[in-house]
């Protein structure tokens, strides 16, 4: 065991600033449990804010419609009267238990925790986009080539080539033609079949836009390039035919899903399947007592990766988590309409009821 200067002490430590995580920090604050949050991301929102921020959402409870930015900034006004400390830009490292029962927590910065729980919310781990393996087109990323769409207004009035096959590809290639507030001058898609993951109802969007000629869908795959003077002029489409192709265009953006990859968590010991975290449904807790996952990162029968499924994760996590956080104290379930307790941990006035 190691000897260690100083580290915070805390009740808690979420690994993941997504959506779950930052409900994970309202339902623990609710039960009075302060909290660290760390992400590897330089900022909080998770794949809300890293893959689609602009695109709307139909499916949080009572809110018929908001942008997976609108649903990070809600979530981080909730949270506010709670006083979570953020520690961005890092991933957690080393996780020991010690005598005492507690986690000796690491970040890749340095920060250290001993903590009485953990909380992983890392959602599908650390993004890792699948990349299109062209020899020599990586030198291109994030000048021509994307895996991931920061600002749509970058793409306007271009040539785009938008490779892959599930929502994201479609979604965007819908988004860049007709109407759109950030109109590309043409868009290409390309897959290599004529078969896709994405909702049906919007590829038949495609697939009438190609029929409109607002945009041209091809089979095939990415074989090559050619540039000019260091900037990317064409790709090379082989198609199912055998023949290859030259497109021309500005930008590519490709969309071939991310590849989870659970980094450090996949050595701290816990039962994994199909690298997603196993988890009880009473608690949330994983094989190790006092490390729970909620979000996309667990796994459990009739698992679905949807916010909502992670808010109510969350709930029965910070429950199930008190036994060991306050072992002498008895929790008992509260409404935030009437009690005045919780009214004083959100910071509110108690209303009068008549
Ligand atoms: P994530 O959002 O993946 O967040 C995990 C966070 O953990 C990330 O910020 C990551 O950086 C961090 N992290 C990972 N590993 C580490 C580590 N080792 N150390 C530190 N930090 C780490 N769901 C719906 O319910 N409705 C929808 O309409 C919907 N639309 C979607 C559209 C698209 C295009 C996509 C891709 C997903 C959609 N989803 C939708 C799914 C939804 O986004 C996820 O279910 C949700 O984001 C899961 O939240 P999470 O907090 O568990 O994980």
């Amino acid at each position: 065991m190691r000897k260690h200067s100083s580290p915070i002490e805390t009740d808690a430590v979420i690994v993941g600033a997504g959506p779950v995580g930052l409900f994970q920090v309202f339902e623990l604050g609710l039960l009075e449990i302060k909290v660290h949050v760390v992400d590897s991301l330089g900022y909080p929102g998770g794949q809300c804010i890293e893959l689609y921020p602009d695109k709307p959402i139909y499916d949080i409870p009572a809110i018929p419609v908001c942008t997976g930015r609108e649903l990070t900034n809600n979530l981080l006004e909730q949270i506010k009267p709670f006083g979570a400390t953020f520690h961005y830009g890092q991933e957690i490292t080393v996780v020991e238990r010690q005598i005492d029962g507690r986690f000796f927590v690491e970040t890749s910065r340095g920060t250290r925790f001993l903590t009485k729980t953990i909380f992983i919310a890392a959602g599908v781990g650390a993004f890792q986009p699948r990349t299109l393996k062209v020899d020599g087109l990586d030198s291109f990323e994030d000048s021509q080539l994307f895996y991931r769409v920061r600002n749509p207004d970058d793409f306007a009035g271009k040539n785009l080539v938008i490779v892959g096959g599930g929502d994201s590809a479609i979604d965007w290639a819908l988004d860049f033609v007709k109407d759109s507030p950030y109109k590309a001058e043409s868009v290409i898609l390309v897959h290599r079949r004529d078969g896709f993951k994405a909702v049906p109802a919007n590829v038949a969007k495609m697939h009438e836009l190609c029929d409109a000629l607002e945009m041209q869908f091809m089979i095939g795959q990415v074989a090559g390039y050619e540039e000019k003077d260091g900037v990317l002029t064409h790709v090379k489409v082989t198609g199912a035919d055998g023949v290859t192709r030259l497109v021309p265009l500005d930008a590519m953006l490709v969309f071939f899903g991310l590849s989870p990859k659970l980094g450090p968590i996949a050595d701290w010991g816990l039962d994994i399947e199909r690298k997603q975290l196993k988890v009880d449904t009473e608690k949330f807790s994983t094989s190790e007592p006092g490390i729970f996952a909620v979000g996309d990162i667990n796994i459990y029968p009739g698992k679905k990766k949807l916010i909502l499924s992670g808010f109510h994760e969350c709930a029965l996590a910070a429950y199930g988590a008190m036994s060991i956080i306050t072992p002498e104290k008895k929790v008992f379930l509260q409404y935030t309409t009437t009690s005045p307790k919780l009214h004083k941990v959100l910071g509110v006035e108690t209303p009068e009821f008549d």
